[in-house]
């Protein structure tokens, strides 16, 4: 494992499967070290011995993203065990779809806690850590990279809540961003349309046939292509700040 991200220390939240799993693997083909965190320890588990196998480092971190002290378990050890933290990417992510009006607010609560609250939690525990690292070397900059969507710019019937959370993401980004600037701790959102992972499939039957409907006739995009995006994002040079990538499959209008 050699690249840009020599001496760096990467920390990928919902990586047990999908986007988060290929981003693990491509920062840490880039050179990084990665902790990895999501509930399911045994898909964490081989994805850090693939990691290793291919001659990279790798930390399992069994975390739910609800729960703040398991966060900060997770952060403190990446930290201590890893040594630094430069790269934050805030993946992990809920999706149930549906008429607001047919929804439970027991799902609405679970998405703001992972995709949003989860999400701000993991930041401000991080936080202090990445500044340090963009203080220091290897590259004097550090990186946080929040994973929002299309549904985050505009917003859909049938996905208010998940727009909701979506679209907090994208201004808790922004205004990050702009706090950040001067530490030369880069804040970006990438926003996939429609990626071929198991996000779809905790909705109802219905839900899922609107869903096929709707993409079922496209290419839709694959994990690699937006582990490809982040991957592009946090290795640019200390002085180019990609803050937004929106990336459709061609077809998705
Ligand atoms: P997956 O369902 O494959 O991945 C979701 C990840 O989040 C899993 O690793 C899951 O791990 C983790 N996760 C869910 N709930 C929790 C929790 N309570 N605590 C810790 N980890 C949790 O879907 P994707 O890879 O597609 O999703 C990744 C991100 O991409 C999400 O934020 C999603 O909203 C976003 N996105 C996806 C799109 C798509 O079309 N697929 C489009 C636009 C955005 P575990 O269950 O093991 O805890």
């Amino acid at each position: 494992m050699d690249g840009r991200l020599n001496g760096t220390v990467a920390l990928v939240t919902g990586a047990s499967s999908g986007i988060g799993e290929a981003t693990a693997t491509t920062l840490a083909r880039e050179g990084a070290a990665v902790a990895v965190t999501a509930r399911r320890g045994d898909r964490l588990a081989g994805l850090c011995d693939r990691v290793r196998d291919a001659g990279g480092t790798a930390l399992p971190l069994t975390a739910d993203m609800t729960d703040e002290a398991q966060v900060r378990e997770a952060v403190e050890r990446t930290v201590a065990e890893l040594g630094r933290l430069d790269t934050l990417v805030n993946n992990a992510g809920l999706m149930i779809l549906g008429p607001a009006a047919g929804a439970t607010t027991q799902e609405w609560r679970r998405m703001v806690d992972i995709n949003l609250t989860g999400l701000m939690n993991t930041t401000h525990i991080a936080l202090p850590h990445l500044v340090r690292a963009a203080a220091d070397s290897p590259r004097r900059v550090a990186d946080i990279v929040n994973v929002s969507s299309v549904a985050g710019r505009i917003a859909f019937a049938g996905s208010a809540a998940y727009c909701a959370t979506k679209y907090g993401v994208v201004a808790f980004s922004e205004a990050l961003r702009q706090e950040t600037a001067d530490h030369h701790v880069r804040v970006s959102v990438v926003e996939p349309g429609s990626v071929d992972t198991e996000l779809r499939d905790h909705n109802s039957p219905a839900v899922l046939e609107a869903l096929t409907r709707r993409f079922g006739g496209i290419d839709r995009l694959q994990s690699q292509d937006i582990a490809d995006a982040i991957g592009y994002i946090v290795g640019r040079p200390r002085h180019v700040a990609v803050a937004e990538m929106l990336v459709r499959p061609t077809q998705q209008v």
